[in-house]
């Protein structure tokens, strides 16, 4: 498969990406808790793992009683997860296909798969764009019915004020040897916010309350909706910032099962009491704000008559630190908002034309009234 030997395949051919994510406890322990509580979602099932790099969700999911797990990895780590599956003795139920989803066939036996589970998220959500192979995946494999996990992905986005961050590379800095070197931290600075600064955030960086720039459901999400997004986002500042950028995370959700959902009765528990909306979505689906937790969310229907246990895994400032990290996109000049006072911006992000895998990411400031004015960041990530 010559797909195989794109360099994005080669950097997963790299076993310490693999022992990293292996290592990011709550990005492994929420897949593995969500099949956990919801057995009866894999049992007797036919799993696809897209990308399954050392195999550890195809294992989840054997261990869960699936019928067949199919372990779809294009790079070479693949030979790796076949040796793993053998050394657990589950190569009676794991298939490891070594191959591109765009670009493998399935079992002569397996016309459908009831379940795709993938861990594709990058940086930002959509940084290395696998979520457009997720799709192909779902549009050529996925029964009718089936289920994605995860089931619902979003992309938040929030004022950053970065003083402290910048303050302690110039204290750093002021003293060498007893010499002031300064203008190594201009210069670091300067090359610094020219591009993304993936970091972890202490929360009190965030001057607002983080809003939604994308809300996905696995289901229906299609490679158009993710080439390019554009909205516009009101940030109600909590006091006078300094404002030096944006900080972007996502949180993804495995809440499946809408279609019994639409016939049944929702009962949904928040574990926040603010007001934030629980909104139908056209489809008798409820979808739910995402900050919101929802580890003990019920349903019920007379179709479906076991009960969905969701699990919403997020990536912000506030939550245990991942792989992911946050990413922020700086402001080619820090602006001072007072507090109360709405924050206004169109982030626009699109696949970069170069290499569908990087985004292009522009923030411009707008006023509620003029949607033009007001400073632009240009922040492609071409270079990570
Ligand atoms: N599921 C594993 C690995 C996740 S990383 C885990 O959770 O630990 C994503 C993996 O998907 C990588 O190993 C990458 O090589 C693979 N991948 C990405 N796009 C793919 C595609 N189109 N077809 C097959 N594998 C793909």
């Amino acid at each position: 498969d010559d797909a195989c030997q794109d360099d994005y395949f080669i950097g997963y051919g790299d076993l310490s990406v693999h022992e990293l994510m292996l290592k990011d406890r709550p990005r492994t322990q929420a897949y593995r808790k969500f099949i956990e509580d919801n057995l009866h979602l894999l049992k007797d099932k036919i799993v696809m793992d897209v990308g399954a790099g050392t195999g550890i969700l195809s294992l989840f999911a054997a261990s869960a009683g699936a019928k067949k797990v199919l372990a779809v990895e294009a790079s070479s780590v693949a030979r790796l997860c076949q040796e793993i599956v053998q050394e657990n003795n589950l190569n009676h139920i794991i298939e490891v296909i070594h191959g591109t989803v765009e670009t493998i066939s399935l079992p002569s036996d397996i016309r459908q798969v009831d379940v795709i589970i993938s861990e594709w998220m990058g940086f930002y959500l959509l940084h290395e764009s696998m979520l457009d192979s997720v799709i192909v995946a779902r549009d050529r494999f996925l029964a009718p019915g089936g289920v994605m996990l995860p089931s619902h992905a979003s992309l938040l986005f929030a004022p950053v004020d970065m003083s402290d961050h910048f303050q302690n590379r110039a204290d750093e800095w002021s003293n060498i040897y007893g010499f002031d070197f300064s203008p190594v931290a201009s210069q670091i600075n300067m090359e610094e916010v020219t591009k993304p600064l993936i970091t972890s955030l202490n929360p009190n960086v965030l001057c607002a309350d983080p809003q939604e720039i994308i809300n996905l459901n696995l289901k229906t999400v299609t490679a158009q909706d993710i080439q390019t997004i554009s909205t516009v986002l009101k940030f109600p500042m909590r006091q006078d910032s300094k404002v030096f950028g944006f900080a972007a995370w996502f949180n993804v959700e495995f809440n499946p099962d809408c279609d019994a959902a639409s016939k049944s009765h929702v009962t949904l528990t928040h574990e926040s009491a603010d007001s934030r909306d629980v909104h139908d979505a056209g489809d008798g689906c409820l979808l739910k704000d995402p900050y919101v937790s929802l580890h003990s969310v019920e349903k019920s229907s007379q179709e479906a008559p076991a009960t969905i246990s969701s699990v919403l895994l997020k990536t912000g400032p506030h939550d245990l630190p991942t792989h992911w990290k946050q990413t922020v996109v700086f402001l080619p000049r820090t602006i001072l908002v007072q507090g109360g006072v709405d924050l206004c911006c169109r982030v626009r992000m699109s696949q970069s034309s170069s290499n569908k895998r990087h985004y292009n990411i522009t923030v411009t400031l707008v006023d509620e009234s003029d949607d033009d004015d007001g400073e632009t960041s240009d922040a492609s990530d071409d270079s990570t």
